[in-house]
């Protein structure tokens, strides 16, 4: 499996990514909104583009189908109840279903819902696994529920679904917020040595070749893995005493996210 991240150099700071074979040069082109980039990299690369996945119905995550599919006839994948949001769905997917990508590279979709209630993350089977996360997960964050989604469930997709990821999992995510999320992180949690060397590190990086982060790092520097952490628990505590003096791990993760609404 070969993973090209396509940084798009938007307002949005978007990434979009292009999954391909190794042995036979076809692609799937993840999020694909700068579609003349995602087709320039392929036709650099020598890669043909035969489908298409869209994490979710969010445009800045579908803006480039036509584009695509204008050019190369690839097919639309997406979340099996996206189909009245998504124009052109050729194949809806459910929690379990496998995306293959030419000879071998085998993705298994994850129903992962919060940031919106039709959202796909896609986990690759390779020997370090490698997670397409879309808005659910970001370095270091965690997607909104603004535009269509829900908090609770949100918390049930990370605790059920993320939390139990093999730590050396890579994580690709929809957007660039590296920085700003780390910035939150010590916000709640100003003792967290890690997160700090690491906004230290990476406060200027070029998202041309961004910091790829695995689920182990995530576990030390996101938040929202971090419900546990005294520090988090303790300023909650203080910020919201209706919560007790021992909230447990929803609870947290709930107020982390309104937290970070107006942050
Ligand atoms: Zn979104
Ligand atoms: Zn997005």
């Amino acid at each position: 499996m070969i993973v090209e991240q396509v940084w798009t150099g938007n307002a949005y700071r978007n990434f979009n990514y292009l999954v391909a074979c190794a042995e036979t040069g076809e692609a799937l082109a993840i999020d694909p909104l700068d579609y003349n980039k995602c087709l320039e990299v392929a036709k650099d690369r020598g890669w043909e583009i035969t489908q298409i996945l869209n994490t979710h119905e969010h445009g800045d995550h579908t803006g480039g189908n036509k584009g695509i599919v204008n050019a190369t006839g690839a097919k639309i994948i997406a979340h099996k109840d996206a189909g009245a949001r998504i124009p052109g769905i050729d194949r809806g997917v459910s929690a379990g279903d496998i995306i293959t990508v030419g000879k071998t590279v085998e993705l298994e979709c994850l129903d992962t819902p919060g940031h919106t209630m039709c959202h796909i993350c896609v986990l690759s089977h390779t020997e370090q696994p490698a997670l397409f996360s879309g808005d659910t997960l970001f370095n270091a964050g965690a997607g909104n529920c603004h535009n269509g989604g829900h908090p609770a469930e949100l918390y049930d997709t990370f605790s059920r679904q993320l939390q139990v990821l093999d730590d050396s999992t890579l994580i690709y995510p929809g957007h660039d917020y590296l920085v700003n999320n780390l910035e939150f992180t010590l916000d709640r949690e100003p003792d967290n040595a890690k997160a700090a060397a690491m906004l230290a590190d990476y406060r200027d990086q070029d998202p041309e070749n961004a910091l790829v982060t695995t689920l182990a790092d995530e576990r030390e520097i996101n938040t929202f893995f971090r419900l546990h952490s005294t520090s988090v628990v303790q300023r909650i505590v203080e910020r919201f005493p209706e919560v007790g003096d021992s909230p447990d791990e929803k609870t947290v993760f709930l107020k982390l996210r309104e937290l970070r609404n107006s942050w």
